[in-house]
């Protein structure tokens, strides 16, 4: 049996009037997250770490901003899509780990929800799926409020 290891890098700036979605859950703010989908950007490092493990090109390539279908489109169904091309080419999931960096609002009561999700969304036990949150501690851009980052770290296995 063959085991990967993929990492996943994500940033979205911060807006008011825009829904806030992290790891598939949606948060209480005044603001949100810009970008062409829900901008999750939790679930968009998962996707990432998901692809490289595979050797497969980023979540860019396979969901472009400049499709209109995917217009504020759930993350999760692109996690879902990931998923799936992770299976057609001969790749399971074992384990996933991800760290968000937001400075509000607070994540870790919503951590065991954001976990539930992409447990739903992967085929992962809850078990398997770590998660983790920080503030970056009033430093640069993150810090400010200003942008959400999230890392991710996955490991697959050849089926
Ligand atoms: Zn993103």
């Amino acid at each position: 049996m063959a085991l990967r290891i993929g990492h996943g890098y994500d940033i979205h700036r911060t807006e008011k009037g825009r829904p806030l979605v992290l790891g598939g859950v949606r948060f209480e703010a005044d603001f949100g997250l810009l970008g062409h989908s829900d901008a999750d950007c939790v679930t968009h490092a998962i996707c990432d770490a998901f692809l490289g493990a595979a050797g497969l090109p980023d979540i860019g390539h396979y969901f472009p901003n400049t499709d209109p279908s995917l217009a504020g489109i759930d993350s999760q169904v692109l996690l879902r899509q990931v998923i799936a091309a992770l299976h057609a080419h001969g790749w399971a999931p074992v384990n996933l780990d991800a760290s968000v960096q937001a400075e509000r609002p607070r994540i870790a009561p919503r951590l065991a929800d954001m976990k539930a999700a992409l447990s739903l969304a992967t085929g992962l036990p809850v078990a398997a799926i770590g998660l983790k949150a920080t503030t970056n501690e009033g430093v640069d851009d993150i810090g400010r409020g200003l942008a959400i980052a999230a890392h991710a770290v996955v490991l697959i296995e050849s089926k």
